[in-house]
C-alpha cells in the first residue's frame, strides 16, 4: 500500500455507543494498527436537535474504557461549518448543486398528481433549472445535481465486492438544509476528504449512502477512498439486535463488571475470523487482522458466550487490576466498603480465591461481600446432603478443639491439622470439609476450605463454626 492508511470512527452523539458501534471502532482501529496507519474519531454532531453533550461524553468514555482512542484530537462537525459552506458554494458555482425552494408537501403533491404511488418517491427536479431571482427571499435547501451522463454508480467494496446502483435508485438529494446546516452525506464527504481518509470502514446500513458520496467526491474533485461495509450484528434468533436481547449499550457492560479486554476479544469475532482461534491478545488481533477476512454474513451476538469469555479473562487478571476496574462498575460503592473494612492483603487474597468462580466483577463483589458478612442462613439442600445433626455437631466440636491452638493460622498449618484429624477418625476429607464450608459460607460450594479459614483468621473462623454447631443442636 503506497498511501499511508488513515481511517476514522464517526459516531453521531444521538445515543450511547452500542455493540455495533464498538465493532466498527474496533475494526477501524485494528486495521490502522495492523497497517501502521492512523485511527481518528470524528463526532458527527451536525444534527443539533438530536445531538447531546452527554452522549459525546458517553461515546468518548466507552472508547477510553476499551482502550481505543483517536490518534489525533477528535474532530467535531459542529466546529467545521466554514468548510461545509465553502465547499457547497463551489458546488453551486460549478452547477453541481442548486437551491431548492420546494417544501416536502409541495413535492409530494406534485409527484402524486403525476401518478406516482410509491411511498418513497424521487424529487422531480422542479428547481434544478430555475433562474436565480435577485430579490429572492424564500428560504431554500441545496440539492446535489446528479450529473446528466450518469447511468449507474459502481462501488467496489472490500467486503461486499462489486455493488452496482442504477441511476433510477438515485435522485437529486438535499446536501444542505434550509437552516444552513449540512446533511450527513455531504458533511461526511467534506470531512473524510479534509482528514485524508483512505478507507471507510462502517456498518452495512450505510451502503446505500455510498453511491451518493462517491458522486459528491467526484463533483468536488476529491479522491474517492476505498469502502468496506461490515455485516450486520443480529440476535441469536436472527432478529435485529435490541435491548430485549440484553444490554446493547457498551457502558452497561462496564457497569455490569465485564472486562474491557474480554469484551473486545468477544467483539472481534463478530464478522471476523482467524481460523478457529477464539482467544486473542490485543497484539495477536493486530497482527492477524485483515479486512479480507471479514465475512459478508451477519454475525450473531450471543450474551452467553460473552459471559463465558469474561469468566475466562477474569480468572487470569491480577487482583490489583480487578480493584481498579471494580471502581467503574455498579458495585463500586459496595466494594469500597469491603476495601475500607479489611486489609488490602485480605481483599487481594479474597479476590484470588473467588475470581475464577464468577463471570462478572459485580458477581465477584457479591460473592466476596457474602463471604465477609458471613452466612445469614445455611443452604438447606447442602445441609441435607452433608450434615447429620448429632454427628456433625460433635465433629465440629472436635475440629474446634484441634484448630483452636493452631499457630500460625495459615492454610497449610490448619490444613495439616484437619487432615490428620480425618485420618485419626477414619473420615474422608470431604466429610469434614463440606460441613466446614457450610459453617463458613452458608453453602457447600466455595473455594478451598483451608484457604477460607486462613483468610477469615482464627477468631472469625471459630465463631462461624460455633454458630453452625449451635444451630444444629437446636
Ligand atoms: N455518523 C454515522 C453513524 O453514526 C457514521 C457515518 C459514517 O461512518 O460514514 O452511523
Amino acid at each position: 500500500m503506497s498511501q499511508k492508511v488513515r481511517v476514522r470512527f464517526a459516531p453521531s452523539p444521538t445515543g450511547n455507543m452500542h455493540i455495533g458501534g464498538l465493532r466498527t471502532a474496533l475494526f477501524n482501529w485494528l486495521f490502522a494498527r495492523h497497517s501502521g496507519g492512523t485511527f481518528l474519531v470524528r463526532i458527527e454532531d451536525t444534527d443539533r436537535e438530536r445531538s447531546e453533550e452527554k452522549y459525546i461524553k458517553a461515546l468518548l468514555d466507552a472508547l477510553l474504557w476499551v482502550g481505543i482512542e483517536s490518534d489525533e484530537a477528535p474532530l467535531f462537525q459542529s466546529q467545521r461549518q466554514g468548510s461545509y459552506h465553502a465547499v457547497v458554494n463551489s458546488l453551486l458555482q460549478s452547477g453541481n448543486a442548486y437551491r431548492c425552494f420546494c417544501t416536502s408537501e409541495e413535492v409530494e403533491a406534485r409527484v402524486k398528481a403525476a401518478g406516482v404511488t410509491e411511498e418513497f418517491y424521487h424529487y422531480d427536479n422542479f428547481c434544478r433549472n430555475l433562474p436565480l431571482l435577485e430579490n429572492e427571499t424564500r428560504s431554500y435547501g441545496i440539492r446535489f445535481a446528479i450529473p446528466e451522463n450518469i447511468k449507474r454508480v459502481e462501488v467496489s467494496d472490500l467486503i461486499r465486492g462489486h455493488v452496482v446502483f442504477e441511476r433510477d435508485q438515485l435522485d437529486d438529494f438535499i446536501i444542505f438544509r434550509s437552516d444552513g446546516t449540512p446533511m450527513y452525506n455531504f458533511a461526511v464527504v467534506v470531512d473524510d476528504n479534509y482528514s485524508e481518509i483512505t478507507h471507510i470502514i462502517r456498518g452495512e446500513e450505510h451502503l446505500s449512502n455510498t453511491p451518493k458520496q462517491i458522486l459528491l467526491y467526484k463533483a468536488c474533485g476529491f479522491t474517492v477512498p476505498l469502502f468496506a461495509h461490515l455485516p450486520m450484528i443480529l440476535a441469536p434468533d436472527g432478529s435485529k439486535l435490541s435491548k430485549r436481547h440484553g444490554a446493547v449499550d457498551v457502558l452497561s457492560y462496564r457497569n455490569e463488571g465485564y472486562l474491557p479486554d474480554a469484551l473486545i476479544n468477544y467483539i472481534v469475532r463478530l464478522g471476523w475470523a482467524h481460523g478457529d482461534q477464539e482467544l486473542f491478545t490485543r497484539s495477536e488481533m493486530i497482527a492477524s487482522f485483515s479486512i479480507e477476512a471479514v465475512g459478508k454474513k451477519a454475525a450473531i451476538f450471543d450474551h452467553l458466550k460473552l459471559a463465558w469469555m469474561n469468566g475466562v479473562y477474569l480468572r487470569d487478571v491480577s487482583p490489583e487490576v480487578i480493584i481498579q476496574l471494580m471502581a467503574l462498575t455498579d458495585s463500586a460503592n459496595l466494594f469500597k466498603k469491603i476495601l475500607n473494612n479489611n486489609s488490602h492483603e485480605t481483599v487481594v487474597e479474597a479476590l484470588r480465591l473467588y475470581q475464577s468462580r464468577v463471570k462478572t466483577l459485580v458477581e465477584l463483589e457479591q460473592e466476596i461481600t457474602a463471604f465477609f458478612e458471613g452466612p445469614a442462613t445455611y443452604n438447606p439442600e447442602d445441609v441435607a446432603k452433608w450434615v447429620t445433626p448429632g454427628t456433625t455437631a460433635t465433629l465440629l466440636t472436635t475440629i474446634l478443639q484441634v484448630i483452636e491452638p493452631c499457630q500460625p493460622f495459615d492454610a497449610l498449618t490448619v490444613g495439616t491439622l484437619i487432615k490428620s484429624l480425618c485420618e485419626q477418625e477414619g473420615l474422608k476429607l470431604v466429610a469434614c470439609a463440606q460441613p466446614l464450608r457450610i459453617a463458613l459460607t452458608g453453602g457447600a460450594s466455595s473455594p478451598g476450605v483451608f484457604e477460607l479459614l486462613a483468610l477469615l483468621q482464627k477468631e472469625k473462623s471459630l465463631a462461624r463454626i460455633k454458630a453452625f454447631a449451635r444451630s444444629l443442636a437446636q
